[in-house]
Formats: C-alpha cells, sequence, structure tokens
C-alpha cells in the first residue's frame, strides 16, 4: 500500500509545525507549505514549499498529488494583531481559502480540512466572564470578530457549499486558544499565554507587568498535543459540521497570570491597562459534540501545559541573553532543565 501523501499549509507556523512532526510520527509522507520557514526549529516534511498561498499557482503547486491537505496557514495573531488589521487580514486569508480550496478540489484531493476559530462566535454571546460555554450552533445569527470572524464564517460557509455542491469532503474545526512551544511569544502577534509568560520571565521578583485589560475577562486554553490530537481525529472522522476544539476549563486572564507566576516562583503585581484591546468579555467551549463526535476530548492540564510553555520562552530569552544576570543563574543550576 503506498503511503498516503499530506499538505500542511501554515507549517511554518506553531500549529502547522507541530501537526508535521506528529504526522511524520504516524508515518505519512508530508508536504509542508509556507509564505516562511518554521522559526524555531527544523521542519521535519519530507518536503517544504516556500509558497505565497494567496496566489492560485501556487495552490495549484502546493496540492499536486496530495491525499489530505489540513489547510492551517493564515494571517493571524492575537488580539491585538486581529483588531488592528481588519482589511489586510481579510482579504489575505479568502484569498488563502477561496484559493486552496479551488486547487484542492481540481488536483483531486480526498479531504479538506479548514481551520476556523471560536472568533465566529456571535460576540453578542460572549458580554459576560461567566459566559455559557458556546454550542457550534451559537455562531448564528452571525456577529462574529470583525475582519478574521468574519472570514472564518465565510469560509466555513465556502466549504460546506463545496461539500454540497461538488460532494467534496470538508471537514471544519473551531480552535479555541492554542497554546505551547515553538509558538510566537513576541513582535505583535503572540497569544496570551504566550505574551505573559515573556512578561513574567523578563520581571524580577516583586516587579510590576503590564495586564491587557481588567484581568476578568475569562477564556479556555487548549495546549498543542490536545490540538493536534483532536485534528487527526477529526480528519479521520465522517463529520462535516464545524466542531469545536478546545478545553471547557474557564479561566480570567487574572488567573493565568498567577499560575505562570506560580510556576516563574515569582510574586508580581498587575498593572491592568484598560485602553488596550481584550476581545469579548468571555469565552468557553462547549464540548458535547466534540466528545460525542470523536469519542475524546483534550485533557492536558493547563498547569502542565503551562509549565512548558513557560521554560521554553525562558529558554528563548536566556538564549538571547536577556534575561537579568542573577536570573541566568536558574539554568545553571539546573533548575529548569530536566
Ligand atoms: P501561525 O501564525 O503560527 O501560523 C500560520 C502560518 O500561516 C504562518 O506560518 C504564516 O507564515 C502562514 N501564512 C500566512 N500567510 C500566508 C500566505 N499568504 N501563504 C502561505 N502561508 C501563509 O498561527 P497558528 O496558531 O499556527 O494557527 C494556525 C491556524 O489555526 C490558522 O488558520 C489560525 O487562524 C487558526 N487558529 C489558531 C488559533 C490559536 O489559538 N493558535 C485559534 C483559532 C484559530
Amino acid at each position: 500500500m503506498t503511503k498516503k501523501r499530506i499538505l500542511v499549509t501554515g507549517a511554518g507556523g506553531f500549529i502547522g509545525h507541530h501537526l508535521v512532526r506528529r504526522l511524520k510520527e504516524d508515518g505519512y509522507w508530508v508536504r509542508g507549505a509556507d509564505i516562511k520557514w518554521p522559526e524555531f526549529e527544523r521542519t521535519v516534511a519530507d518536503e517544504f514549499q516556500l509558497l505565497d498561498l494567496r496566489i492560485w499557482d501556487n495552490c495549484l503547486q502546493a496540492t499536486r498529488d496530495i491525499d489530505q491537505v489540513y489547510n492551517l496557514a493564515a494571517d493571524m495573531g492575537g488580539i491585538g494583531y486581529i483588531t488592528a488589521y481588519l482589511a489586510d487580514i481579510a482579504r489575505n486569508n479568502i484569498l488563502i481559502n477561496a484559493h486552496m480550496l479551488e486547487a484542492a478540489r481540481q488536483q483531486g484531493v480526498r479531504r479538506f480540512l479548514f481551520s476556523s476559530s471560536a472568533c465566529v462566535y456571535a460576540q453578542y454571546r460572549q458580554q459576560q466572564p461567566g459566559v455559557t460555554p458556546l454550542q457550534e450552533e451559537d455562531a448564528y445569527p452571525a456577529d462574529p470578530e470583525p475582519g478574521y470572524g468574519w472570514e472564518k464564517l465565510f469560509t466555513e460557509q465556502l466549504c460546506q457549499y463545496y461539500a454540497k455542491d461538488y460532494n467534496f469532503e470538508t471537514r471544519l474545526v473551531r480552535f479555541h486558544n492554542v497554546y505551547g512551544p515553538l509558538g510566537t511569544w513576541e513582535g505583535g502577534r503572540e497569544k496570551a499565554p504566550a505574551a505573559i509568560s515573556r512578561k513574567v520571565a523578563l520581571a524580577a521578583n516583586g516587579d510590576e507587568i503590564d495586564i491587557w485589560g481588567d484581568g476578568a475577562q475569562t477564556r479556555s486554553f487548549m495546549y498543542i498535543d490536545d490540538c493536534v490530537e483532536g485534528l487527526i481525529r477529526l480528519m479521520h472522522s465522517p463529520y462535516r459540521q464545524p466542531l469545536n476544539l478546545g478545553t471547557d476549563r474557564l479561566v480570567t486572564i487574572d488567573q493565568l497570570v498567577d499560575m505562570i507566576c506560580a510556576i516563574a516562583g515569582k510574586r508580581l503585581r498587575k498593572r491592568h491597562d484598560l485602553a488596550q484591546p481584550q476581545g469579548v468579555r468571555g469565552r468557553n467551549s462547549d464540548n458535547r459534540k466534540l466528545r460525542e463526535v470523536l469519542h475524546w476530548e483534550p485533557t492536558i492540564a493547563l498547569e502542565y501545559g503551562l509549565e512548558i510553555t513557560y521554560k521554553w520562552i525562558w529558554e528563548q530569552l536566556r538564549h538571547a541573553g536577556r534575561l537579568p544576570a542573577d536570573m541566568r543563574q536558574a539554568a545553571s543550576a539546573g533548575f529548569f532543565i530536566s
């Protein structure tokens, strides 16, 4: 039997890079495609194509002789980034997704998984920190995150039109806040767990750090290994409707900060910056459909995943020589290196 040939777009990015590694471990032939190389570690893909997937011909090239596509490429970032660049994000992503979907169909790809987001959920359902967990149907009547969320919601529809009109096998996953090592941790695109880890790592005990919003906004967070497991399970399932992929453990941003401080062994004061964007007030995943469809749900504890993530970001700072001298000693004492 010949090996299945899999394309991961966005393979230079956080989730895509981890997914490539897992698919290789599982024995598949894997092509990665991205506009950039992975930033932190060499790819283990059998082939890596450096392509701008907004461009039609590049999508045709990427999908040639491929059985399954995990379409993860997107112009995206944390709340600061996605609220600042509505036109660019929406235009770039609609070009990538529309071209990738049609190219995959024309090239005879068997299955196409689109990475959507909890940002598709209606904002009017997310106005309280103690939000009711979001079920898949709560995306309608539509009121998604401007720009990024509208594009994701439309591409979900586009995938479903392809399923209906062409009997094209599409899978739709709605991620809720994925975090872990090898993800962007500075520069403006980083998300809350990485940004807070960086701030905590750079602070001396007793310092004050900036927290966006009043800290009472809530989210759920999923560790990258659970994310990759869920993606592969969904690809193999027959389920064609949108599906949440996240944890349903709701924490406030202040609680997230406290957890990371505990991992770092630091006591820090929080300075809440109300002028910065904080997104919806509360967001959680309702995992009933996920359990029903995949017979599984994410299980990795937030404390465990944050510890790995924090240590990795701490190491990045240490390598860059950016930690104050007294903090660097923690490494030579074997404090963080197990
Ligand atoms: P990421 O930014 O690390 O990866 C996205 C990759 O897409 C990047 O490497 C980027 O270079 C690539 N890309 C952007 N424009 C491109 C283009 N024109 N051509 C080719 N490649 C291009 O983000 P991620 O966290 O790995 O996210 C992967 C997918 O999951 C995205 O579709 C994102 O919207 C979705 N998602 C992620 C989260 C999360 O918490 N990380 C949450 C919801 C949805």
